[in-house]
């Protein structure tokens, strides 16, 4: 397997990866997006609120807080010894605050479990004079199988674009039509040829195939992808992917040892 990385932000990453299988790319796919524990606010205690914001609203926003947490240290309730959760598979914290102003998740107090805030300012309730809110929540580890809530990243691939193109077959108004009808802007004329620009960008739409029926054929190379991972965890796009490659070996070792 080759991988050639294309693009990387902070939280974005897109790479080419050749010789391999759609199923394994899908795997790869579900795995990073589903199957990485990710700890995020479950349960949400009010002990006051006089904001305008429904008490539901204010824990909905709660779980959607990214949390930076120790994957090492943290383990799912149900592989836990414990019985009522503990500081191994749980975390806990208070948030107070009182108006007038604004409560942002970065107001959340981490009682037990040492974990932070990813993102401090994402809002939680507005509140006027002599409003008040009050709260104890706490964070389980868990999957994007169980909730979204719990998700690592957002991953896709596409089929890597081959677009062949036999320019003695296709006219002038053709090749112009070819231009026009593609939404990303693949396709060029130069010197009375229509050419590929950026591949890349094609999603294999096939526009311009429906368009001039034959002269220009655009296919998915089934063993050639371009794969993009965006973390919308703690996680940074290379580690979503080294998790989801621990966990494939673990999935792929259980399944020999029962073969066995
Ligand atoms: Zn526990």
């Amino acid at each position: 397997m080759k991988i050639e990385k294309i693009d990387g932000e902070d939280k974005k990453v897109k790479f080419i990866v050749e010789d391999t299988s759609p199923s394994m790319m899908n795997a790869v796919r579900r795995i990073s997006m589903n199957h990485i524990p990710v700890l995020a606010i479950e349960d949400v205690g009010i002990i006051q609120n006089s904001s305008p914001v429904f008490d539901e609203t204010i824990a909905q926003r709660l779980g959607q807080v990214p949390l930076v947490f120790d994957s090492e240290k943290f383990d799912v309730k149900e592989n836990c010894d414990c019985e009522e959760g503990c500081s191994n598979c749980e975390a806990k914290f208070t948030l107070k605050g009182q108006g007038p102003g604004k409560i942002y998740s970065g107001d959340l107090t981490c009682e037990t479990g040492d974990v932070e805030i990813l993102y401090d300012k994402i809002p939680i309730a507005e509140l006027d004079d002599d409003q008040e809110v009050e709260l104890e929540a706490t964070a389980i580890i868990s999957t994007g199988k169980d909730h979204s809530k719990h998700q690592a990243a957002i991953s896709s691939y596409q089929y890597y674009p081959i677009i062949d193109i036999d320019n003695e077959e296709l006219t002038k108004k053709q090749k112009k039509k070819c231009v026009e009808v593609c939404p990303r802007e693949v396709l060029e004329i130069k010197n009375d040829k229509l050419k590929v620009k950026d591949e890349m960008k094609c999603t294999l739409c096939k526009e311009c195939t429906e368009e001039v029926g034959s002269g220009i054929v655009v296919a998915g190379d089934e063993e050639k992808f371009i794969f993009k991972v965006e973390s919308i965890c703690s996680l940074d796009p290379k580690e979503v992917l080294e998790k989801t490659a621990e966990i494939l070996e673990e999935k792929v070792e259980r399944v020999i040892e029962k073969l066995s």
